[in-house]
């Protein structure tokens, strides 16, 4: 099969119900097709995949694969437990959440450049939670030390927050295009701030664009 630098982009797979669930690769996409897992599609042709040729017919076998698959649906059960679902905490999501902004002095930096800040010190009883960390460049990382937010100082410029489900796969997105972010949207209340970043962001391009 080819190389999967061809495929930049990757499917957004969905349940029966249109719950988003997590992105996929050409391949698992494929063999989902294949299996006959997938019961409807969404969003725009994406990639033609060239299967074997079939020795009966000498036909070689075809598969669409579109941007957005919804696949055999998920209990109650489960949709109960996303509701409830906090993602793991890693940096590159954290430093995804906050827009690689240091909430301390605003300035947007590169993931290198940027550090997990504690708002409330570990040393001082905070925890390493989603509502208790912030991305922070090195130097404000520095200017803080071990002092809680008040005691440097140093306001906050957004509030840290545990993103839900939906926003947490937009976070662990690469290349989304316009159909799927449209749809994850559709997933994510209007008032998240993670919406609010990336229509800042959208005005922007379109400022320059025009
Ligand atoms: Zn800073």
């Amino acid at each position: 099969m080819e190389q999967l630098i061809n495929f930049p982009h990757r499917t957004l797979r969905i349940d029966s119900t249109g719950l988003p669930l997590e992105w996929i690769d050409f391949r698992e996409a494929a063999k989902l097709y294949s299996v006959g897992d997938v019961i409807y599609t969404l969003g725009d042709h994406l990639y033609t995949i060239k299967g074997g040729v079939n020795a009966k017919s000498g036909l070689r076998s075809e598969i669409n694969i579109n941007s957005i698959v919804a696949t055999r649906g998920r209990s109650k059960h489960f949709q109960q437990k996303l509701a409830k679902f906090t993602p793991p905490l890693s940096n590159q999501t954290l430093f995804k959440r906050d827009d690689h902004l240091c909430l301390y002095c605003g300035s947007q930096y590169s993931k290198r450049e940027l550090t997990r800040d504690h708002v409330t010190p570990i040393s001082r009883g905070g925890q390493d939670i989603w509502q208790n960390v912030v991305s922070a460049c090195k130097r404000c990382n520095n200017l803080k030390g071990g002092k809680t937010p008040e005691e440097s100082s140093m306001g906050l410029l957004a509030i840290p927050f545990a993103p839900s489900y939906a926003e947490y796969i937009l976070l662990q997105g690469r290349n989304i295009l316009a159909d799927q972010m449209k749809f994850l949207l559709n997933h994510i209340p209007k008032s998240s701030p993670i919406i609010e970043r990336i229509q800042s962001k959208d005005k922007v391009s379109t400022r320059l664009k025009n």
